[in-house]
């Protein structure tokens, strides 16, 4: 494993890095000395130095990110950072290690995020040949990117200021798993997901969050290709997040929204490549019939509750149950057999990350 990447640019021990007179004294325009800062970051270099877990609590207000990214950076190993936010995320990335790298010039870091916000090149042109948009701020959004698409490095959605969070056209042209065709793609080489893996595999800091760490963790467990490249340690910032992110991946999750979600990403496929299917539509339906029947039939509750009767659902709806199973198997048998004449990209059913 490449466990050691980039060589301290400099020798200064972490005292004379937090010290009352060290580097970030100099340097750092609100800097106090804490001592438990410096602690702390005692605490993260020895714990790489012993191969040994650490937990660290460290009050607001602290400086823990630089308490851990400092001696991180010092044992010259490749560490993969997750946060439980995307603020987070981008304060380290676009913040903190431009800060460090006054101190360490040689730093490489990337930021990787979820598929879904970046920009899929294939899917932008097939939507120049089939325009399917709706309204004038939606064309104008569409030629936006399309500039943007040409000089971008990072296809990343954050560049874009002019795009709404829930964009209907953002959701057409990301680059979300299931519609990728991966290397059958004639953009493969120059694709924006492609190239974000090229510079993590180059990097020696890679910053995260817990839902691509934990989507990392999930296919390497299906033994699926990974996300991530091969690292020394992880830092889980924000570690309260963790439990329901690692849930959601680690456990199994239905949902009338995700069988909704599964029935327009198929006809949005069919619409893109222009396939009149006599097959798929009708299964398409039909799932769409059926699972609307069967989660009818669970009992209506405000909010989140907990179903531990699961037995006794299974067994008095048993007909409805089997009836959406078989509606999913029969979408299945017509997908691939799409895909066997057709450039269809059927994913094979991987999850989306
Ligand atoms: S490789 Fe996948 S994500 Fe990349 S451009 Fe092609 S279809 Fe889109």
């Amino acid at each position: 494993m490449p466990a050691s990447k980039t060589k301290p640019a400099t020798d200064a021990s972490l005292e004379k890095i937090f010290g009352p007179h060290g580097w970030l004294a100099r340097n750092h325009p609100n800097y106090e000395f804490r001592a438990s800062q410096l602690e702390m970051a005692d605490a993260v270099e020895s714990a790489l130095a012993d191969r040994r877990h650490l937990i660290a609590e460290a009050g607001t207000g602290t400086g823990k990110t630089l308490a851990y990214l400092a001696p991180i950076i010092r044992s010259g190993r490749r560490v993969v950072i997750s946060t439980g936010t995307k603020n987070l995320q981008e304060q380290i990335f676009f913040k903190d290690i431009p800060f460090l790298k006054k101190l360490f010039p040689n730093l490489r870091a990337t930021l990787m995020k979820g598929r879904q916000n970046y920009l899929c090149r294939q899917k932008l042109y097939d939507l120049e040949k089939q325009p399917a948009l709706s309204g004038l701020a939606e064309v104008e959004l569409y030629s936006e990117i399309r500039g943007w698409e040409k000089h971008t490095e990072t296809g990343d959605r954050a560049e874009l200021e002019n795009l709404p969070d829930s964009s209907d056209l953002w959701r057409q042209i990301d680059a979300r798993r299931e519609t990728c065709t991966g290397q059958k793609c004639a953009q493969f080489e120059r694709c924006f997901i492609t190239w974000m893996h090229q510079r993590a595999a180059e990097s020696d800091l890679i910053i995260v969050n817990h839902h691509l760490f934990f989507a990392d963790l999930a296919l390497k467990q299906m033994d699926y290709a990974s996300l991530l490249p091969e690292y020394a340690a992880l830092v889980l910032d924000e570690a309260h997040e963790m439990e329901d992110v690692a849930t959601r991946y680690f456990g199994l999750q239905v949902s009338n929204y995700r069988v909704e979600e599964l029935a327009r990403d198929t006809e949005a496929a069919l619409r893109q490549k222009n396939i009149a299917s006599p097959e798929v539509a009708p299964a398409v339906r039909e799932m769409r019939r059926r699972a609307e029947h069967f989660f009818e039939l669970f009992p209506q509750r405000e909010g989140r509750s907990s179903f531990s009767n699961r037995e006794e659902f299974l067994e008095a709806n048993r007909t409805a149950y089997s009836a959406l199973l078989n509606s999913f198997e029969r979408l299945k048998t017509e997908l691939r057999r799409r895909d066997g004449d057709s450039d269809f990209g059927y994913a094979g059913g991987r999850r989306n990350v």
